[in-house]
């Protein structure tokens, strides 16, 4: 048996777990109040190989009988991105964040999974990073493409995910069987300034190494430096050797909290 499940009745859930949290954790919490989208699994993601990686998972590879997809952004708190734009490295807290922050996104996903659980659905998960090919420096499932194909956002020249309130933040995204259908956030076609014609190219000034350029992304040379930031920062050195950080191209960007092209479009 099911009963309906809309997607404000999930949005308002994650937001309410945030709000939780950011009590719980001594910290007091590195995240603003949640985007969630949900997308109707249809031909669109049968692109994911060509457009993420070839070996790219599917929708259904996650849950054979899903069909919807959910990926949710959760924006840091501004003092934090304001924090990592000091200097050619990440700061401490950066770090800190990205670890709590995913697992974060696991329990998250877990406690949307159980809600979907309540209403009779299942769902399909997968963790929020380490599903990644350090040879060819690419996800099997990427939260990314997902979160572009369910239009939550769209890609940058940094090649992070621009939302409507920014790139400064991380991604999560799970499968379910409820229809949830077609739940769609961003308003424009491009939300990188550069992408849209304007004049921009911050984040390709403010990347330590030259990985970024209009129309490339140096991908060995972005992944060389985040090996580089944990194994060389003492002030990272208790925490995981999996916490690859560097977000030099996503502090105090236009595009680190808003979508900077919406506002263009209103002026
Ligand atoms: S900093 Fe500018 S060029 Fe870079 S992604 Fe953001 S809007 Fe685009
Ligand atoms: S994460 Fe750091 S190294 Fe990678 S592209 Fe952004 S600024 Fe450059």
């Amino acid at each position: 048996m099911t009963d309906h499940i809309s997607i404000e009745q999930l949005r308002k859930f994650a937001e309410d777990y945030v709000k939780a949290e950011k009590t719980r954790i001594p910290s007091g919490g590195w995240w603003q109040s949640p985007l969630m989208v949900s997308a109707a699994i249809d031909g669109r993601f049968d692109d994911l190989p060509r457009i993420a990686a070839e070996d790219h998972l599917l929708p259904r590879d996650l849950l054979s009988t899903a069909r919807s997809v959910i990926v949710f952004f959760i924006p840091f708190v501004k003092a934090l991105v304001k924090e990592n734009k000091k200097g050619d490295r990440p700061c401490r807290d950066w770090g800190l964040a990205y670890v709590e922050t995913n697992d974060f996104i696991g329990r998250l996903s877990q406690a949307i999974a159980g809600l979907l659980a309540e209403h009779g659905y299942e769902s399909g998960l997968t963790p929020a990073t380490h599903n990644f090919d350090d040879v060819k420096l690419m996800a099997r499932w990427s939260h990314k493409h997902l979160a572009h194909l369910s239009n939550l956002g769209r890609f940058g020249v940094h090649r992070l995910l621009i939302t409507p309130t920014g790139c400064a933040g991380r991604l999560g995204s799970l499968v379910t069987d409820a229809d949830l259908g077609d739940n769609p956030l961003i308003e424009t076609e491009d939300a990188c300034l550069l992408k849209a014609g304007k004049e921009c190219g911050q984040c390709i000034k403010a990347c330590p190494v030259s990985a970024l350029s209009e129309s490339g992304f140096d991908r060995r040379a972005c992944w060389d430096r985040l090996l580089e930031n944990i194994e060389s920062l003492e002030y990272f050195s208790d925490l995981p050797e999996s916490t690859h950080v560097c977000g030099k191209c996503a502090a105090l960007m236009p595009c680190s909290f808003k979508n900077p092209v919406v506002n263009l479009k209103k002026r």
